[in-house]
């Protein structure tokens, strides 16, 4: 019998070449996908209300024969409106649509509908206004329309809600015996999880609100398990591995913490002792280091680098732009130039050099001549080739994959490995996602450091903005003025940076000294740029979020960030964790109109703290953790159904067992696991490849 995944849903009842072309666009291509694609929601119709029994006010469902339909364009408003009036037996309600016009070749006298909406009064009359609506056409419709708990799908142009429920019925009647179950009988029953095809039932046409949970719980452990047994194994097979065990003596580590001209924070002294632990196993060391925007994690990563070169091993640092390669660079020197360690050799490798340095650089790289490479993904090319790689650091994870851990790993003869993040992220994703590596928090500020205020202006503030940005010049401070876009554009009514660049330059500041930096100049020419703002020959930096990650001048403490209501909540911390670095306290302004509610409970969260733990948890409460992640993520993608922020419980209980299950078999040979194997073969292709990689 073939697998359900290789039957095109064309098969399925009802759907022909072109409903197929319209399930594509929903990613549904097969039998299976047709079945696991779930409801994004459900309504209660189980009770439906008799019109004379609606209440004003709240949202119900009835259901009625068309009794008269009417469309009209409205002599106020100007709108096309569309009304239907249905009778249910008890009473008469009147359904209103505004500019919809095919709505009045949709309904039909004497048709039975349905609608959900809110109840309003209107002329002493019950009304509606644009409920959601379908019409039934016969019987069997009504059994799986009406006097039920129904599902609410996505849609696309050319579906309707009716059509979907038919289908995804038909292909259940005819294909759900067939569905395997991946989950053994064994944890079924410890569990009391109920079998595949009767969750897959339940999620679709459940009985009770009950059976849909725990169809929906059944369906997530399944995910969370494989998942997490992905995960796992991939984690053996790296620290499975022989790498490196440097010698680190305390005189050593104590030489480093003594190198700078500030004491270690409690935090970093505590990551450092993980680390020296991890370097000093012969097994790759596989370490998430997690710390807000300028905890010094930098300096933290930096002792393994030290601690290789003394170990006489090369280590590098990879960072995701540019920029903060030359900034890593240029801070690490002089970090280095500080401490003992000043013999240590340092090289900066960027993408896009020419080939004459780049002849110049690699065999050095080659030979062991450089100790430490500071760069971008350019660190990963197939070209660049290390004499004893031992420690690498990888910057700002988020913007790297898996994949480009796995070849920078290939780098060396299994390195330790030291990922960073100033995107904190909650300890229970940090599970579902990164479950693969241990973690290290900074989870505290150096000291002296100024505090920074947030304000809030509206747009048409502007000149006390401006007169403020005037004193704190003034001062003797720095402004960054943060624009969303470099050029103005009719679709968006915005202002952009190049625009307020010229206005600033020429009106309003034109006794300061202004510059621009955006990501579309020429490296060389915004690299000019920051440097002269660093020198402190620019007074005002207008820029986009070019500066988002990393850039570091101490004494610029004011920054503008205009529409703030357009950044996401980790670009604003990002943004804004840019100033108050120095000691003077920092000041940040927002100037925006929130626009959604969303946009709303953004401005109020960057408001209310300064806080990256908690920010990064309120906009994951916002977002959800598939925006928050973005689309590419890993982890998240591979979860359709199963939510971490949500279903806490049953993830826990899921890692527990794959925890379990992979102590007991590490390497799934044992013949009731061997089939586990292909199914995590099967749903994680990447997680084999980079476990191959690793
Ligand atoms: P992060 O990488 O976490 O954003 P950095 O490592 O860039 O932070 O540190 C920010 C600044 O703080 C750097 O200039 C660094 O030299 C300095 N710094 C790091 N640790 C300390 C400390 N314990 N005390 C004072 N300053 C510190
Ligand atoms: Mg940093």
């Amino acid at each position: 019998m073939p697998f359900l995944e290789d039957i095109s849903v064309q098969y399925v009842k009802g759907v022909g070449p072109a409903r197929k072309k319209l399930f594509a666009r929903l990613g549904v291509g097969s039998v299976a996908d047709l079945l696991y694609f779930f409801p994004r929601r459900y309504q209660d119709r189980r009770n439906l209300t008799p019109v004379a029994q609606v209440k004003v006010g709240q949202w119900q469902t009835v259901s009625g024969k068309i009794l008269a339909k009417d469309s009209r364009r409205s002599w106020y408003t100007k709108k096309h409106v569309s009304e239907m009036t249905m009778d249910d037996g008890s009473g008469r309600i009147s359904c209103v649509w505004f500019n919809q016009p095919y709505l009045d070749r949709y309904f039909s006298e004497g048709k039975r509908v349905v609608c959900y909406g809110k109840v309003d009064v209107y002329k002493n009359r019950l009304q509606m206004v644009a409920p959601e609506y379908e019409i039934l056409e016969n019987e069997e419709d009504e059994s799986l329309n009406l006097r039920r708990i129904v599902p609410i799908y996505s849609l696309t142009r050319g579906f309707t809600q009716r059509y979907l429920r038919k289908t995804i019925k038909a292909s259940l009647e005819k294909y759900k015996d067939q569905l395997s179950d991946d989950l053994p009988v064994a944890l079924r029953n410890k569990h009391r999880l109920s079998n595949i095809r009767r969750s897959i039932s339940n999620i679709h046409f459940p009985e009770s609100f009950e059976d849909q949970e725990e169809a929906l719980n059944r369906i997530s452990f399944e995910e969370f398990y494989f998942f997490q047994i992905s995960i796992i194994l991939r984690r053996l097979s790296i620290t499975h591995k022989k790498g490196v065990a440097h010698k680190i003596s305390d005189a050593a580590a104590l030489r480093f913490m003594k190198a700078f001209p500030f004491e270690l924070t409690g935090a970093q002294k505590k990551v450092i002792r993980e680390i020296r632990a991890d370097m000093q196993r012969d097994s790759p060391m596989l370490r998430l280091l997690q710390g807000d925007v300028g905890s010094g994690k930098t300096l933290v990563a930096l002792f393994g680098c030290v601690m290789a070169y003394e170990n006489g091993y090369q280590s590098c640092f990879m960072a995701p732009t540019e920029i903060l390669a030359r900034q890593h660079y240029e801070n690490i020197k002089r970090m280095i130039g500080e401490g003992a360690f000043k013999d240590m050799k340092v090289a900066l490798l960027i993408s896009g050099i020419k080939k004459a340095e780049k002849d110049r650089i690699f065999p050095r790289i080659k030979n062991g001549d450089v100790d430490l490479v500071i760069g971008t993904h350019a660190l990963i090319d197939e070209e660049v080739g290390f004499k004893n790689l031992s420690f690498a650091v990888i910057d700002e994870q988020h913007k790297f994959g898996v994949r480009q851990r796995a070849l920078l790993s290939e780098k060396g003869n299994n390195p330790d490995v030291l990922i960073m993040t100033a995107t904190p992220i909650p300890r229970t994703l940090c599970i579902t996602l990164y479950g693969d590596l241990d973690i290290s928090v900074i989870d505290e500020m150096p000291p002296g450091r100024g505090k920074t205020e947030t304000r809030l202006y509206r747009q048409d503030q502007s000149n006390e903005v401006y007169q403020l940005i005037r004193s704190k010049v003034a001062e003797g401070q720095q402004v960054y003025v943060i624009y969303p876009v470099i050029e103005e554009s009719e679709k968006l009514d915005l202002k952009a940076a190049r625009n307020m660049y010229k206005h600033f330059e020429t009106k309003e500041f034109k006794n300061l000294s202004v510059g621009l930096v955006h990501g579309q100049m020429k490296q060389k020419e915004s690299r000019e740029v920051m440097d002269r703002f660093k020198n402190k020959e620019i007074d005002i930096l207008v820029a986009t979020t070019v500066v988002e990650v990393g850039v570091d001048v101490p004494n610029a403490n004011v920054m503008v960030i205009e529409h703030a209501e357009r950044f996401g909540l980790a670009q604003l911390h990002q943004l804004r964790g840019r100033i108050g670095r120095g000691e003077s306290d920092g000041l940040c302004i927002l100037v925006a109109e929130a626009q959604t509610s969303e946009s709303n409970d953004r401005l109020k969260a960057i408001l209310s703290t300064n806080n990256g733990f908690e920010i990064a948890q309120r906009d994951l409460e916002i977002r959800g953790p598939g925006r928050f992640f973005g689309r590419h993520q890993h982890g998240l993608n591979e979860l359709k159904v199963a939510n971490p922020m949500t279903q806490l419980g049953i993830l826990e209980l899921a890692r527990k067992e794959a925890i379990a299950l992979t102590e007991d078999d590490p390497k799934l040979a044992k013949e009731p696991n061997r089939y586990i194997n292909d199914i995590i073969k099967k749903r994680y292709p990447t997680y084999l490849r980079d476990v191959k990689a690793g």
